[in-house]
């Protein structure tokens, strides 16, 4: 089984979005590399002033976003009458399909760490009936994938232990990895998906090559069929995703992301003129 090597890493940067929020930004365009995915925002502030603006009333449609916290609280409110908290360790799967518009507010509790990244959908799939999926901390396992190994499966399998969010249309698999000073993790990534790694604590060697990366860094795979990762004297804590690549074309608005850009017109039109939610 070859192991997948680095095509490349890159720091992930200062980025402001929704009514001010301070973040970094791991990706956040469309790439062949990264299909499905579309975008992670990395935050991580210990000043409510970075954050507290929040993301207020907005729509989507198309994609999943999919929230991850590990420190900190964020209110959440949508056009469905959903209304709930997300607290550290829980994640929020959010499909918005047809549409939509739903609030992300962070509360002045400091600090605040997590992630959100976007998943594409297909084109027969895109207008799908919006679906949450609210993951609670203590619903997610945690396994044990060897020496110095901890693995908390969000979605995905490891070692035959399988994560709370399961059918979704891109076979996704959402790992968050800790790994010991000096440990190594193997894992199934196969060929045909695209896989990235994104740092978040200490540094570690990627790929067959051993290509190092800090925290802040974002590590995506090229093709093989498993991910290596060996932890630097420090240890490492890092995101490990992977998903099937839709290889759709992508008219890409906001936060709406269609695949022609008659789709995305129409989407900003229902939104101006109050047709948006289905
Ligand atoms: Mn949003």
């Amino acid at each position: 089984m070859p192991i997948r090597p680095v095509l490349w890493v890159k720091e992930s940067q200062p980025t402001i979005e929704g009514a001010g929020v301070h973040l970094h930004r791991a990706f956040g365009e469309p790439n062949a590399a990264l299909d499905p995915f579309l975008l992670l925002d990395d935050f991580g502030s210990d000043d409510p002033a970075d954050y507290v603006a929040g993301f207020p009333w907005h729509p989507h449609r198309g994609i999943e976003t999919i929230t991850y916290l590990l420190a900190g609280q964020v209110d959440h409110g949508d056009s469905l009458g959903n209304k709930g908290v997300i607290g550290p360790g829980d994640v929020q799967w959010m499909t918005a399909g047809g549409g939509i518009i739903h609030q992300e507010m962070p509360k002045a509790i400091a600090p605040m760490r997590g992630f959100q990244l976007w998943a594409n959908l297909p084109a027969a799939h895109k207008m799908m009936r919006p679906r949450y999926r609210d993951v609670a901390a203590a619903t997610i396992p945690l396994v044990e994938a060897g020496a110095g190994v901890q693995v908390r499966v969000v979605c995905g399998d490891v070692g035959g232990v399988r994560g709370p969010v399961t059918d979704i249309v891109t076979d996704p698999e959402y790992l968050d990895v800790r790994l010991a000073a000096d440990a190594v993790f193997e894992h199934p990534l196969p060929a045909g998906k695209n896989g990235f790694a994104y740092v978040f604590e200490g540094g570690a060697s990627f790929g067959d090559d051993g290509t190092k990366a800090e925290r802040g860094r974002l590590v995506v795979f090229g093709d093989g069929d498993r991910a290596r990762i060996a932890a630097g004297a420090k240890g490492a804590r890092f995101l490990l995703v992977s998903g099937r690549p839709l290889k759709e074309p992508v008219a890409w608005g906001g936060p709406i992301v269609m695949n022609t850009r008659e789709e995305l017109m129409q989407a900003f039109e229902e939104y101006r003129n109050g047709t948006f939610i289905r």
